[in-house]
């Protein structure tokens, strides 16, 4: 049985552990680097080995960031009476895309989901419930996804946050259900900022 060498392997093995890459994909991956000049290979190993040591969290929002706090918490421009509340980093890159929005944000790093085990103890929630003390804010835009998980978590914040008798709202629908707000076009995602409801 043929064999490909230990370094090799080890690359597949490690490249197969992400997202959206099967053992194929993987192997495809492992033979093109070694095919690629060593200048781009060592390029590519360079930004891996600095991810983790050079991204932080924003001890505000928790989205991950080269300063802390962050350059949109520290934003001269925004409007910190508004806190948009949404799963991961790069809905906040989809958000500011649409530049239709000049509030804070608020990061949880996933949603509720009972059947992978995530619980509300394991996101940001009260890294928000201290916010909210602190910061005491006059909405809260729950931008979480149109999936069962988004509106569950949704759900869950607006019953935590009723009695603090801050204005929680929702994106409009319109987005399609089921997607992701990071795939969503800017005009769609523009309009559903602009036509939020009271949740
Ligand atoms: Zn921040």
């Amino acid at each position: 049985m043929y064999v490909v060498a230990e370094p090799i392997q080890r690359l597949i093995d490690a490249l197969v552990r992400l997202p959206g890459i099967g053992p194929k994909t993987a192997s495809r991956l492992a033979f093109y680097l070694l095919r690629s000049p060593a200048d781009q290979v060592q390029e590519l190993s360079a930004a891996i080995g600095e991810l983790k040591a050079s991204i932080v969290y924003c001890r505000r929002c928790q989205n991950l960031t080269l300063a802390d706090p962050c350059g949109i918490c520290t934003g001269s421009n925004r409007d910190g009476h508004l806190i948009c509340v949404v799963e991961e980093p790069l809905d906040v890159v989809a958000i500011e895309r649409t530049g239709a929005y000049k509030g804070l944000y608020h990061v949880l790093h996933g949603v509720i989901n009972p059947v992978e085990g995530i619980g509300p103890d394991d996101l940001r929630i009260d890294a928000l419930l201290n916010r909210v003390k602190v910061e005491a804010p006059t909405e809260i835009l729950v931008a979480t996804n149109p999936t069962l998980e988004g509106e569950a978590t949704a759900m869950y914040l607006a019953r935590l946050l009723r009695s603090t008798g801050i204005r929680i709202t929702r994106l409009a629908r319109g987005l399609p259900m089921g997607g992701d707000l990071e795939y969503a076009d800017e005009v769609t995602l523009s309009r559903a900022l602009e036509g939020r409801r009271d949740l």
